[in-house]
C-alpha cells in the first residue's frame, strides 16, 4: 500500500502537486491565523476583516466588498463587523447623503491589535526570505498571474492587481507600464493588492 502511494505521488501531475503545495501553505495560514485569534480573544474572520480596514482605503471597507473579498456571506461578514464595533476596535463612518450606508474605519485600540496581529504570517516571510531574488521572483510572477486568470474565470472574486486595473498597459509577460505611476514596472513591481487600482470597464 504504501509502495502504491509512493508511486501515485511520483506520477501526479506537476499542477497537481502544485496545488497540494498551496493547499499546505493555506493550512498553514490558517493554523497561524488560529494562533492569534485564541491570544486575542477574537475569530479568524475578525482578524482578516480588521487587518483589511487597516490596510485599504475606506471607500471599499464596506460590508458588501468584505463578503466578496473573503468568500464569505454578507450575514457572516456582519456578525463579525458587529463584534468588531462592540468591541470598539471598529467604527461606522457614515456617508453624507445617505445614514443608512457606512465604511468601515479602526479605531486607535484597533490599530494597537493590528500592530500585534499583523506579524502573524512572520514565520512565512522569514522562510521566503532565504531564497534568492530570481526565486522570489519567479514564484511571484507566477502567483499574480494565477491570481488574474482565476479571477477572469469568477472563481476569486475580488483582485486588485495590475493585470486587471485601467491604468495598467502592457501585455502582461514583460512589458508593463503604469499610467497612473507614468512609469515602467518590473516583474516584481507589479501590484496584487493595490490602493490605487480601478478595475478596467470592459
Ligand atoms: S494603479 Fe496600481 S494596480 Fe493599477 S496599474 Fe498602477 S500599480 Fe498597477
Amino acid at each position: 500500500m504504501a509502495i502504491l502511494i509512493l508511486l501515485i505521488s511520483i506520477i501526479l501531475s506537476l499542477e497537481s502537486k502544485i496545488l497540494n503545495g498551496l493547499e499546505r501553505l493555506s493550512e498553514a495560514l490558517k493554523a497561524l491565523l488560529w494562533e492569534k485569534a485564541k491570544v486575542y480573544g477574537i475569530s479568524p474572520i475578525q482578524i482578516q476583516i480588521l487587518l483589511f480596514v487597516a490596510n485599504h482605503k475606506t471607500e471599499i471597507c464596506n460590508v458588501s466588498y468584505l463578503a466578496k473579498e473573503f468568500n464569505v456571506t454578507k450575514a457572516t461578514i456582519s456578525d463579525a463587523v458587529r463584534v468588531l464595533l462592540k468591541k470598539e476596535y471598529l467604527e461606522k463612518d457614515y456617508s453624507p447623503t445617505d445614514n443608512r450606508r457606512y465604511n468601515l474605519l479602526v479605531t486607535s485600540s484597533g490599530n494597537s491589535l493590528v500592530n500585534n496581529l499583523s506579524e502573524y504570517a512572520d514565520v512565512f516571510t522569514q522562510e521566503l526570505s532565504s531564497f534568492d531574488e530570481q526565486a522570489l521572483s519567479n514564484i511571484f510572477d507566477t502567483l499574480s498571474k494565477l491570481i488574474f486568470q482565476l479571477n477572469q474565470r469568477g472563481i476569486i472574486q475580488v483582485q486588485r492587481t495590475c493585470y486587471n486595473c485601467k491604468y495598467y498597459t502592457g501585455d502582461k509577460k514583460q512589458n508593463h507600464y503604469c499610467n497612473l505611476l507614468e512609469s515602467r514596472l518590473k516583474g516584481q513591481e507589479i501590484r496584487i493588492d493595490c490602493n490605487e487600482f480601478e478595475e478596467t470597464i470592459n
